[in-house]
């Protein structure tokens, strides 16, 4: 049974006992391929379970065989992940494409039919649309201003609803923060599900979680982390994550095993080092982001802001919004006025904002998803979607807010504008003040 203590007084301790390694606070780093059975008995019992050859006994765990297998760092790490989710079980692996590729092909077969949101990482967009179309899985994208009606009716229009095995959802999608409604992919999946096979649904939580957004209880029966982002926090490693029941869990670790792609101790090792501070980081990332965004939506420089702290109490993203998350996160993209050029003399004008892609670090990250992270996408889905020339993304880090705006608002000054420039409207403020 689970504590009932808060996931943050619990990144310290739980899961590992310093008596099994010489009284030492925290885990030593297991650097060891293999592990010495105690009797040749032992490791016969410790391979039944490994290979599910019998169920496991009472009070049996698994017993430590081979890095590839188990470790202590990556079980520990495991088991402390699954506190913020409340999940039975968790799979760490070496990067987020890692865990999302071994998702997708444990749950879908040549023949099946995969249905995914638009826009999803470029990663994973790459891997449905060229590796899983190569090996005969057919795949659909619905975008998030599809509402249920049409995505049940474009499933049944590829004539493959009775091939459908898995619904996987990236929300808030990156990177204008659009909202994808969880327990409406859940009821798609329930529609085109029958007695005999269930239709599967996983969300890539890697912007809200796992701290302010909890998919598993909406319904979801994957959730998915790039483990790089706001788990790991330093920008110092590459990982990912996978959680949900045993049931499917299982079926995860085992082709884990056979592909060989979980993380070592030494990634794992760094990772529990930074859960101990992700409720802190994330929680002042969240500080800043508000901050920022007040100050983004009344510049005369900027036409949008895209962030969830500025949701129009009216609208239906801010009904799916309370259902689905804790806080607006500490992701902004924001429109600047004009084009590339423009966003480029402000890109090149920050200092302490790093231009790099990655996010949810603890330094704060820019980057210009038209010629960056969503430079592939085709003109016309990121017209729909909102990724014009001007669009700028920013992860906020934990550095003092005052410092962050009065960065941006330099590089924000230093955009020229011609004499004539026609400025658009900017709906969040009351009058064009010209300040060119
Ligand atoms: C970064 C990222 C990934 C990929 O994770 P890696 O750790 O870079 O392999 C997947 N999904 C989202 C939303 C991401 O931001």
């Amino acid at each position: 049974m689970k504590s009932a203590m808060h996931p943050e007084s619990l990144m310290m301790t739980y899961g590992y006992k310093p008596e099994l390694s010489e009284g030492a606070v925290k885990p030593p780093i297991f650097q060891t391929s293999t592990f010495v059975f105690k009797t040749a008995q032992e490791g016969k019992a410790f391979f039944e379970i490994a290979y599910g050859l019998r169920e496991k006994g009472r009070n049996e765990e698994l017993g430590l065989i081979y890095s590839r297998i188990n470790n202590p760092n990556l079980e520990i790490l495991e088991d402390r992940l699954c506190l913020w989710d409340k999940a039975e079980q968790c799979a760490v692996f070496e990067s987020g494409m890692s865990a999302i590729s071994t998702v997708l092909l444990e749950f879908l077969k040549p023949g099946d039919l995969l249905l995914y949101s638009l826009p999803t990482y470029g990663g994973t967009d790459h891997f449905i649309n060229h590796f899983l179309k190569e090996i005969g899985v057919d795949s659909i994208g619905f975008r998030p201003d599809h509402n249920i009606n049409e995505i049940i009716k474009m499933v049944e229009e590829t004539g493959k609803s009775d091939k459908l095995a898995l619904i996987y959802i990236e929300t808030p999608a990156n990177p204008t923060n659009v909202l994808i409604d969880i327990e409406m992919c859940k009821e798609v999946a329930n529609h085109f599900g029958t007695s005999e096979k269930q239709v599967y649904l996983a969300t890539d939580n890697t912007y809200m979680g796992p701290l302010w957004s909890h998919p598993l209880q909406l319904g979801a029966d994957l959730v998915i982390y790039s483990a790089t982002k706001y788990i790991g926090g330093h920008s110092d490693l590459i990982a990912g994550a996978v959680l949900g029941n045993s049931e499917v869990i299982s079926r995860v670790k085992t082709l884990r095993t056979f592909l060989g792609n979980m993380a070592s101790p030494h990634t794992c090792w760094l990772l529990l080092r930074s859960l101990e501070t992700l409720k802190v980081r994330m929680e002042q990332q969240a500080r800043n982001a508000q901050e920022i965004a007040n100050f983004l939506k009344q510049h005369p420089k900027i036409s949008k802001v895209h962030y969830l702290g500025c949701l129009e109490e009216s609208s239906k993203s801010f009904e799916i919004y309370k259902r689905q998350y804790a806080s607006p996160g500490a992701m902004i993209a924001f429109e600047i006025q004009g084009k590339e050029r423009e966003a480029f003399q402000f890109l090149n004008h920050l200092k302490l904002i790093k231009l790099a892609v990655s996010l949810g670090s603890t330094e704060s990250l820019v980057q210009h998803p038209a010629t960056m992270t969503h430079t592939g996408l085709c003109p016309d889905l990121k017209k729909k979607i909102g990724i014009t020339e001007g669009l700028i993304r920013l992860s906020v880090g934990v550095e003092n807010y005052e410092d962050l705006i009065a960065d941006i608002d330099y590089a924000l000054d230093k955009i020229e504008y011609s004499e004539d420039y026609d400025f658009e409207r900017n709906e969040n403020r009351p009058r064009l003040k010209r300040r060119v």
